[in-house]
């Protein structure tokens, strides 16, 4: 048993099964023993691999972007541009090389949002000389426009469960089995107040955490202006069904099985983010799929200019990087992968996103 196991268990004999958002946020925010207080889950030698990992292609991309939306923003000064959960800082860095490329003399303030140790550490040695500043949350981040960028993120904030009974709806919840091992049950009565329309034993997931993030976003680019950019895989209209997944060294894993041992996410259900931010009085842009977003923003052109001056292997490494990113497969980055902006009302067009 893992010493988060023990914890849970010790919670769950004391006050009964807790809803999958306390055991989502406790496998993987635990101050002592959180999945991501403890390790960089990062690269080969990790649990995953994500698009700035495979290639720099993916950050410079997205730097040129934040490039032109800074004037899309007026040119503010200075540039506030703010990363949610940024890994190892890979992204950063090579959108803020592309961005200073692109418009030479911008004065950018980096700002992260980062709550591990472990990777706070990665990300400052990434970093250094840029004058990044950290944050435990989002509340700390100045004010002004500003560009927030977050890849990887959503998919890892709490989600509610719900399943269909003839009463209603009834809270997913994590409790222990005869035998002290953690199971799935439900809450005994159904939770008031959710209109959702559902056959007997469906499930339903309610983005919690993320849905509160969006719409106090929403509401800072509608007041001080910016943009946020999400990507992240997931839906862009979520049916019913269960997409929480553990993940660790590179394949699935039971979420039960050892807590904080695993990644712990979900499918990330872009029609309720855009619905949330909408309702807060935001433009939305999206979602698009990654590979269509990336393609527009021009990274066959960025590969061929890197492969005029690259080895014949790296090469072949930066074509596999471009398949991979755009992989139109089911489970493929292109297609699987979706992108959504929210910005105030009056922004845009903008780039990477059919002019709506
Ligand atoms: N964006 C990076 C890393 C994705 S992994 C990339 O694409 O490579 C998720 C990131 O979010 C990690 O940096 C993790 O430490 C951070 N994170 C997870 N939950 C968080 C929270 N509640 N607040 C801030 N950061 C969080």
């Amino acid at each position: 048993m893992t010493p988060l196991a023990a914890e849970i268990a010790a919670l769950i004999r004391q006050n009964g099964p807790i809803g999958i958002d306390r055991y989502m946020a406790l496998c993987l925010g635990h101050p002592v023993h959180g999945y991501y207080r403890t390790r960089d889950p990062l690269g080969a030698q990790g649990d995953f691999t994500t698009a700035p990992e495979i290639s720099q292609m993916f950050g410079e991309l997205i730097g040129a972007w934040a490039a032109y939306v800074y004037g899309l923003l007026g040119h503010p000064d200075p540039l506030v541009l703010m990363e949610l959960g940024p890994g190892r800082g890979t992204l950063m860095a090579d959108a803020l090389r592309a961005l200073r490329a692109a418009a030479p003399g911008l004065p950018v303030a980096p700002h992260l949002v980062e709550t591990s140790p472990v990777l706070q550490a990665a990300q400052a040695r990434t970093l250094a000389g840029t004058g990044a500043v950290w944050h435990e949350s989002p509340e700390t981040l100045p004010e002004g426009p500003a560009i927030l960028l977050a890849n990887e993120f959503f998919d890892c904030l709490p989600v509610l469960q719900f399943v269909r009974r003839p009463g209603g709806w009834h809270a997913r919840q994590v409790g222990l089995d005869p035998q002290g091992g953690f199971t799935f049950g439900l809450a005994p009565e159904p939770t008031p107040g959710i209109e959702a329309a559902g056959p007997e034993g469906a499930l339903l997931s309610v983005p919690s955490a993320g849905l509160d993030l969006i719409r106090a976003f929403a509401q800072r680019v509608r007041t001080l202006g910016g943009v946020l950019l999400i990507l992240d895989y997931g839906h862009a209209r979520l049916g019913f069904g269960d997409t929480l997944q553990a993940m660790a060294r590179h394949g699935f894993a039971d979420p039960l099985e050892a807590p904080g041992e695993a990644d712990l996410t979900h499918h990330v259900d872009f029609a309720a983010l855009a619905r949330a931010a909408a309702g807060a009085g935001a433009k939305v842009h999206g979602p698009v799929d990654q590979g269509d977003f990336l393609l527009s923003l021009g990274l066959r052109q960025r590969a061929e200019r890197l492969k005029a001056r690259a080895t014949a292997d790296q090469a072949a490494g930066i074509d596999a990087a471009v398949a991979r990113l755009t992989d139109p497969g089911a489970t493929g980055m292109g297609s699987l992968f979706k992108v959504l902006a929210v910005s105030g009302p009056d922004l845009g067009p903008l780039p990477g996103f059919p002019a709506s």
